[in-house]
């Protein structure tokens, strides 16, 4: 496919030429990628939210099944782009195409999955309550309720997932399934991925008949082009995965507006892995090794990537902390997404390995390579005492490091366990006599986590019904919802109640004939009928 380096809005390419442009960068070889992509102008976001608002009703009307059958679509479009797409993805993001091939398939599964979910339909939360006119003192009146789409959606491209957490990702895939028109910002650091993706859709929209505005694509550089479409009058809702920076700069933005929109921000998180004692005596091998690999998976730059290993001081923690020091004194290098995640890792290090307290092993981080982005794992080590006195250690630092600490009692690693701020994910390592003795753990750890893990690791997210991929601040901005996972779409919908509406102007999930056969409640009762 020939890159536009064009904004897609609608139906239409448009470039409204603003500066001068920015290419893509290859992180392993330092090499520019053309073509070149320019910053969307407020005229262009304003054309997308135009388009975008016009689809909304028509969405509607087309309904579930066109909804069903436009995500498979997207699915077919997207493999339809064969090895063409994972090749400008490796190119762009130093992943190497073996695991851009897997990405691929989870983000296709990942919108037949959502189109199943569309079409089996319980998720638009019917409810039904009959009238009673002989009811006293007052007749009750007929009230049913349906869950329906909030409006246009702004998301943004994550960098670490150019496929399942960027344009085609997650967030476009529920937005799209709740009827949902969709506006996305392209990651700056994979454009031309995102453009072909863009591209895919963009042909499924027009191919299963949806109107243009169904969905847009946005270029960027800079804060404005995001922040703009976050301002936009006609935002409804806003997805992102991300900093922390910059998840928070889009909430506070939202919150500002004069009337203020819900931002699901996923800003990651340090993912802890408590070993107990029997656990560590009985399998630390396996769990030493099940540690480095889940560290360096996709070179540290999961969202899941656990940063920290929390054990009870003993020799068989010490054999444990021997193992991974010899893992990551041994590890090969790696090449990061981009230059700038590269920078923020090293900078992240140097600001744990300076606490008084903390030693490390692994990597000096003195040679970037060529394209900047190259780093070797680092291995740090400390005490719960430090940890606790130590902002600097207790932050994320995205990549791969990891940090151990060693408690000195139980009480003080429920104390280590209560002082974590929010997680996307909490893990234990536990015989069964260890998870009786600590069952506290798992009381404090579901205050704090999405996602309470017994003996795995926290890398490798399950897309599926009873996933949660979210937690409680600064995990993400609302702990109430995930954003991997059917449960997704309850983030881009709203209830609605309709009272003593005659059948015929009832929407179809509510009329009494139930044709579809979802799942209801009905006077008080869960139906089928
Ligand atoms: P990022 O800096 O948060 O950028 C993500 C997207 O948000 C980009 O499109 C960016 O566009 C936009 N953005 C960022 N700050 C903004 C702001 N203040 N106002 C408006 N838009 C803003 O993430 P990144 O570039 O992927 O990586 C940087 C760091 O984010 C990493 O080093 C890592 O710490 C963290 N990260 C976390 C996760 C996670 O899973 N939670 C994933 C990836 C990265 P512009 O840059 O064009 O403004």
């Amino acid at each position: 496919m020939e890159l536009h380096g064009k904004n897609i809005i609608g139906a239409a390419e448009s470039v409204e030429p603003a500066g001068d442009g920015f290419q893509a960068k290859n992180p392993a070889t330092g090499a520019s990628l053309e073509p070149t992509y320019h910053d969307a102008t407020q005229s262009e976001v304003d054309r997308a939210y135009g388009l975008a608002v016009a689809a909304l009703p028509e969405i509607k009307k087309l309904g579930r099944e066109a909804r069903a059958k436009l995500l498979d679509c997207i699915a077919e479009k997207l493999d339809a782009l064969g090895d063409e797409w994972l090749e400008r993805a490796e190119a762009e993001t130093g992943k190497p195409v073996g695991g851009l091939k897997f990405e691929r398939g989870r983000t296709t599964n990942q919108l037949r999955m959502f189109a199943a979910f569309v079409r089996e339909g319980s998720w638009t939360g019917a409810r039904i309550e009959h009238a009673d006119s002989e009811r006293k003192p007052l007749p009750k009146p007929d009230t049913r309720m349906l869950r329906i789409a909030v409006g246009p959606v702004a998301v943004f491209g994550a960098s670490n997932f150019p496929l399942a957490f960027s344009v085609p990702g997650g967030d476009t895939a529920s937005a799209l399934a709740s009827g949902c028109p969709v506006i996305v910002k392209a990651h700056p650091a994979h454009p031309g991925t995102s453009e072909m993706a863009g591209r895919a859709i963009a042909e499924a929209v027009a191919e299963c008949g949806f109107p243009e505005g169904t969905f847009s694509l946005l270029h960027g550089t800079g804060h404005e082009i995001g922040l703009a479409m976050v301002r936009h009058p006609e935002a409804r809702a806003v997805a992102f995965t991300g900093s922390l920076a910059g998840g928070r700069a889009l909430f506070d933005a939202a919150a500002a507006r004069p009337s203020p929109i819900p931002v699901f921000a996923e800003m990651g998180s340090t993912n802890p892995i408590f070993v107990l004692p029997r656990a560590a005596a009985e399998y630390g091998t396996a769990i030493a090794k099940g540690m480095r690999n889940s560290v360096t998976l996709g070179v540290g730059q999961f969202c899941t990537c656990p940063g920290f290993l929390v054990g009870m001081e003993s020799p068989e923690l010490d054999g444990l902390r021997g193992q991974l020091t010899e893992y990551f004194e041994g590890a090969a290098e790696q090449v990061m997404l981009h230059s700038g995640i590269r920078s923020n890792f090293a900078r992240g290090v140097e600001r744990v390995a300076g606490v008084e307290g903390v030693s490390r092993a692994g990597d000096d981080l003195t040679d970037a390579g060529p394209g900047g982005a190259t780093v070797t794992a680092v291995l740090f080590s400390t005490d719960a005492g430090t940890f606790m006195d130590s902002e600097e250690i207790r932050d994320e630092v995205f990549g791969p490091s990891t940090v151990v600490v060693g408690c000195g009692s139980r009480d003080e690693m429920f104390a280590m366990a209560s002082s974590f701020e929010g997680q996307l994910t909490a893990t234990i390592h536990g015989t069964p006599e260890d998870l009786e003795e600590y069952a506290d753990l798992v009381g404090i750890l579901e205050e704090k986590a999405g996602r309470v893990i017994v003996g795995g690791f926290p890398t490798g997210v399950e897309v599926g019904d009873a996933m949660v991929h979210g937690g409680p601040y600064p995990a993400t901005t609302d702990s109430r919802s995930t954003s991997v996972g059917t449960a997704a779409i309850e983030r881009f919908v709203r209830p609605v109640c309709y009272q003593d509406f005659p059948q015929s102007l009832l929407p179809l999930e509510l009329q009494d004939d139930n044709v579809t056969r979802i799942l209801r409640l009905v006077d008080g009762e869960w139906s089928t009928a």
